[in-house]
């Protein structure tokens, strides 16, 4: 009988090679969404499908579910919270996971959703959800299909999407939360609306070229930590971060020449995607926990650096002077504190990825709403624009003027991400429940970033957060870390503490 070593050993040499292939449709898809010419659409779908049925292959092989039976039954590795018994855990609930899909449903959804996001692009371009409407429909079916394929006992289908996301999160307790947070946010939401203090957000609306804009934000993303030399930046319809292994970590922004908050705090946000991707540990790449923990917590660095750095006062009392030498047209006479008022403008707005800090939430809690009832079947995907915009009204107060500025203005759906919205709010909380941490640890971060010095938060980062990868499951994670389990107050708090003082409340 093989040792435990060998087993163990053969269990990462096979998981390693199922990454690695991975990773090679990962590359493909970038380059889909960077630089494919739009012919070549359809041959992109036909290799990225294929290739998911080899990935597909690979996780559920009968090998590897011996290897994972035959180690949780005579395998001794080591300590509870040590990263071999993380990796098998790790390994069986992905296995598991695997296993209940069927191939031909793993390789229709690539081969539907690839298709599906070009169709989207165009839709977008044109705000004309008619042509996306059979999509959707397709890519909806197959999500059911999926949530009933893994059916995770819950009774609730949309368990099992979210799970895929933010490892052993529950509907019903993300609702829960979100409803806390809502309750705090509105009232907070109105203050500012009534508030007779009120940002110059024309500002940012001015001129600001192109080829500047890239240059200033490159030079932030560096200066946060971001290491080009591993990295790169392009643009895409969508921005995204995508780690495509140890080395290459690759971001995208889109340009606007009149709305300078798109593009910049955007590139600081897939940055901060990027530097947990950099900062996970190299020699587990390829194992089981050699990914980042959970797509929520993923989104609290994201938001931490965009938000709780980038938009801080401190930030911009090093960044200010540079960016009115970068945009002189734009920010000449205009004082560093109108400035930073301008880019924490809070209003009711239809574009997600440009809401304030404060609205922000409310846009997710509509799409996780709804993404709910389109599993259930209880909403169908023609009424999704009026669902859309009945939503935007109820919540924000605002309706959206055409679609594209309405439900087609995110990739998630037609890339078949049905469930990962949620995560974006997790995210937000699990950031301001860190970045308290981090302040008691490391003391006076507004003083560090006023001098330009982001290394203490960074390091502290790498050592609590990425290093561990998946070791510990997303909750634990930031329980052992900040001492509580999840919870929308401090997200509130910092919330409060900024706002009041911007808006004189
Ligand atoms: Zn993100």
């Amino acid at each position: 009988m093989a040792s435990t070593s060998e087993l163990y050993d053969d269990l990462v040499d096979e998981w390693r090679k199922g990454t690695l292939l991975a990773s090679c449709s990962a590359q493909l898809s970038w380059d889909e969404q960077t630089y494919l010419p739009p012919g070549g659409v359809s041959h992109r779908s036909e290799q990225l499908s294929l290739l998911a049925g080899m990935v597909h292959d690979r996780f559920t092989s009968p090998h590897l579910g011996e290897l994972i039976s035959e180690l949780e039954q005579h395998g001794d590795l080591g300590e509870a919270d040590g990263p071999r018994r993380a990796n098998l855990r790790e390994a069986r609930r992905r296995y598991d996971r695997a296993t209940k899909l069927p191939k031909k449903l793993v390789e229709e959804m690539s081969r539907v959703t690839s298709l599906a996001q070009h169709n989207w692009v165009e839709a977008r371009k044109k705000s004309n959800f008619e042509t996306f409407r059979p999509w959707l429909e397709k890519v909806v079916g197959l999500k059911r299909e999926e949530a009933a394929a893994l059916g995770n006992g819950s009774g609730v289908p949309y368990d099992a999407l979210l799970d895929d996301y933010e490892p052993g999160a529950k509907t019903a307790d993300v609702a829960g939360v979100f409803a806390g947070l809502r309750k705090d946010l509105v009232p907070l939401v109105q203050a500012i609306h009534n508030s007779k203090t009120k940002p110059n957000a024309s500002i940012l609306t001015r001129r600001y070229p192109k080829d500047a804009q890239r240059t200033f934000a490159r030079a932030a993303a560096s200066a946060i930590g971001f290491r080009f030399d591993e990295g790169r930046l392009d643009e895409s319809a969508h921005p995204f971060c995508s780690g495509i292994g140890p080395g290459d970590c690759r971001l995208t922004t889109r340009y606007d020449e009149r709305h300078f908050p798109g593009a910049f705090f955007g590139v600081l946000h897939e940055a901060g995607h990027g530097i947990y991707e950099q900062g996970l540990d190299r020699s587990a790449y390829g194992t089981p926990i050699g990914d980042a923990a959970s797509l929520g917590v993923h989104e609290s660095q994201s938001r931490m650096w965009e938000n709780f750095v980038g938009r801080s006062r401190a930030f911009w009392t090093q960044f200010y002077p540079q960016a009115q030498t970068t945009f002189p047209e734009a920010l000449n006479g205009v004082g560093a504190d109108d400035f930073y008022a301008a880019v924490n403008d809070v209003r009711p707005s239809f574009i997600r990825v440009e809401a304030d800090e404060v609205t922000y939430n409310l846009h997710i809690m509509i799409r996780f709403e709804m993404e709910q009832r389109l599993i259930a079947g209880d909403l169908k995907p023609a009424e999704v624009p009026a669902a859309w915009n009945a939503a935007y009204t109820a919540s924000l107060g605002i309706t959206p003027p055409d679609d594209a500025q309405g439900c087609l203005q995110d990739v998630h759906w037609s890339a078949g991400l049905l469930g990962y919205f949620p995560t974006y709010a997790l995210g937000n909380m699990y950031a301001a429940q860190l970045f308290e941490t981090a302040r008691k640890a490391l003391g006076d971060l507004d003083a560090l970033f006023a001098k330009g010095d982001f290394t203490p938060l960074r390091e502290w980062l790498n050592a609590h957060v990425h290093r561990y990868g998946r070791q510990f499951p997303p909750s634990r994670l930031v329980e052992r870390i900040t001492g509580q389990p999840l919870s929308h107050r401090p997200l509130v708090s910092h919330l409060k503490t900024k706002f009041e003082a911007i808006y004189r409340l």
